[in-house]
């Protein structure tokens, strides 16, 4: 007797569908895809439990008839993609969503699907079941309205295949998935109305508008995206060869700590492309710091035979022929615009300087020296124990600030020192009140005080979180932070966790977060724009991941909200406390971002500059 079986068609559904709807936000989208294939005009959703217990999904589309009801549940069945009369078909020019008749069998394969539908040639609407495999007749039922459309309803999904079930996240991030993919469909489909119920509560609504496709587009990235896109943004128009790119791109100041808001549909297709993420990271460079992400709502429109759409089984992903072609256009388009913000000044001469300085940027390696023979100055230990001191809340600095907002000379601070032989030198004066100017043994150092304090506080951070030892401080009123409500739940599932961190939040209503403590080290920060980094970041991460796992991108994204923004006037005992303490701290020669925090120059390359040596 042989070893090799036929699985029988149950079988080979489920494990389709393994493929096609491996959860539930991927079961709606093969739905509504099939709803706006239909021609539906207004597209209504429903989802209870993350869609694990129901999804319902109405349109007002062509309607399927009582003849295909049978026939649309059968695997490799559409109605997309019609034979020649030699039977072939032309996979090379698909302008429908579907087209590999796979996602209503294998849905009924795995849950229990009723499909409800009425055409225009029928009075009457007709419904087929199709529990876990088992496909029911097909029965007349009750319809509403006298228009066409399809009503489908999906049970209980994964029940019959258990080891999928548990592979299911919790119905928070279920939830936020299908609201992710639902907005992306939207954003695809302007002239379609889209509504999204998630357990009774109106998730997102956006109405459908007549006019020119660019216009209606333009209109809801905006009601989808936000204030990201409302008001500052970069319109982004252009052509090359037979492509054509349109669409809008943040200014670099209205950037997020991940690339999940970028989004790039191909001939109206919602596709996942992972080159995007380094195309807008390349066309962003000279803007953006390498772990900020611009705000993305890119539309290509390309012949169809420029793109294969059959390299995916839920054809999230595509391949196009010429992908250089591709990735050329969308950095040049986007280059174009950021270059077009406004006009940089370009002086030959203080490149020259730059030139000369960044040759200098110390390495590393300049400060694994040992420095711990130097002998303890008392104000170091101090600022150890008291970061927040750089906030303004010591008192003593006061004797050393001055009026002027000018440059301001120290020289007081240099008869307090009585060991210039710092290597980052004596603070001499503090520039726009961005930089700071030391002195140095033979040379000048200027210390960028933001990176620099950015640096420290995630090291300091570091360390505390090592030894369980986050301070936190209450806040005397909470703060109440109105966040979209999918940022909110993907911070308040992970609660717990961040109390960890020192960060105390609850849920405080939809769409806002009630903060009661802050990490202390932080000082006075802007829970807002904390909190929003925050779900920016999670958002990235594997959703059963711990964040400790990720502490790093974790405290940099608190650190840069504790650090001494550029702009804040330092005491000149500030300026040198925080040099005394970069000494002291490791890797604090570079930000958190990768530049460096200071550049030091000798006396030797200030005497080039001037030509004297
Ligand atoms: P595909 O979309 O790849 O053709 P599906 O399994 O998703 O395969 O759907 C099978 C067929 O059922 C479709 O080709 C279409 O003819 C029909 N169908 C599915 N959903 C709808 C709908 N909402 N309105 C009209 N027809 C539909
Ligand atoms: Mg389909």
């Amino acid at each position: 007797m042989g070893q090799i079986n036929r699985l029988s068609s149950d079988a080979i559904n489920q494990i389709a569908a393994g493929e096609v709807i491996e959860r539930p936000a991927a079961a709606l989208k093969e739905i509504v895809e099939n709803a706006l294939d239909a021609s539906s005009k207004t597209i209504n959703i429903w989802c209870e439990d993350g869609g694990l217990s129901r999804i319902l999904v109405e349109d007002d589309g062509i309607g399927i008839s009582k003849e295909d009801l049978p026939i649309a549940i059968l695997r490799h069945a559409t109605s997309k993609l019609r034979p020649d009369e030699n039977g072939a078909i032309d996979l090379t020019n698909i302008i429908s969503l579907g087209f590999r008749g796979e996602a209503l069998p294998s849905i009924g394969a795995v849950a229990r699907l009723k499909i409800t539908s009425k055409t225009d040639n029928d009075n009457n609407a007709w419904e087929i079941e199709v529990n876990g495999g088992q496909i029911s007749e097909v029965r007349p039922a009750p319809w509403a309205s006298l228009n066409s459309g399809t009503r489908i309803e999906i049970r209980d999904l994964f029940f019959a295949t258990p080891a999928r079930l548990k592979f299911m996240k919790s119905q928070r991030s279920e939830a936020l998935a299908i609201s992710d993919t639902i907005k992306r469909l939207a954003l695809s489909r302007p002239d379609v109305s889209f509504s999204l119920t998630i357990d009774g509560k109106s998730n997102f609504k956006a109405n459908a508008k007549q006019g020119e496709i660019e216009e209606l587009r333009l209109e809801r990235a905006r009601t989808i995206l936000g204030n990201d896109l409302a008001q500052d943004c970069l319109f982004i128009n252009a052509e090359r060869a037979e492509l054509k790119l349109f669409g809008l791109a943040s200014l670099p100041i209205a950037s997020r700590a991940d690339s999940r808001h970028q989004y790039l549909f191909v001939n109206g297709r919602p596709v996942k492309d992972p080159m995007l993420k380094g195309v807008a990271r390349a066309a962003y460079q000279e803007v953006l710091a390498k772990d900020r992400h611009p705000v993305l709502a890119l539309f290509l429109e390309v012949p169809p035979s420029f793109v294969d759409v059959n390299v995916h089984p839920a054809k999230t992903e595509i391949r196009f022929r010429d992908a250089a072609l591709v990735r050329g256009l969308i950095i040049g388009a986007l280059r174009h615009a950021i270059g077009n913000i406004e006009i940089r000044p370009s002086v030959s001469l203080s490149s020259q300087t730059l030139g000369a300085l960044a040759s200098n940027i110390p390495n590393n390696n300049v400060y694994q020296r040992d420095y711990s023979h130097q002998s303890d100055f008392g104000e170091r230990s101090f600022i150890a124990q008291n970061p927040r001191f750089y906030e303004g809340g010591f008192k003593e600095a006061q004797n050393f600030t001055f009026d002027s907002p000018a440059a301001k000379p120290i020289e007081e601070i240099i008869e307090t020192q009585d060991e210039p032989n710092y290597p980052l030198g004596a603070a001499k004066a503090q520039i726009h009140n961005t930089y700071i100017v030391a002195q140095t043994e033979n040379g000048i150092a200027i210390i960028d005080q933001h990176a620099a304090h950015e640096r420290l506080v995630l090291e300091k951070m570091k360390s505390a979180f090592e030894n369980k030892n986050i301070a936190r401080q209450p806040l005397l009123i909470p703060d109440i932070i109105e966040l979209e409500p999918n940022d909110c739940e993907r911070l308040l599932e992970r609660a717990n966790e961040f109390e960890e961190f020192g960060l105390v939040i609850e849920s405080f209503g939809h769409g806002a977060i009630l903060v009661r403590e802050t990490p202390a080290i932080l000082g006075k920060t802007n829970a807002k724009n904390l909190l929003q980094d925050l779900a920016d970041e999670i958002a990235t991460f594997d959703k059963g991941m711990r964040l400790k796992e990720r502490i790093d991108e974790v405290l940099a994204s608190m650190a840069c909200h504790g650090s001494v923004r550029a702009g804040r006037q330092l005491s000149g005992f500030e300026m040198n406390a925080l040099l005394r303490d970069m000494e002291q701290t490791p890797r604090s020669g570079q930000c958190n971002h990768g530049r460096p925090t200071f550049i030091m120059l000798s006396l030797d390359d200030v005497e080039k500059l001037f030509g004297r040596k």
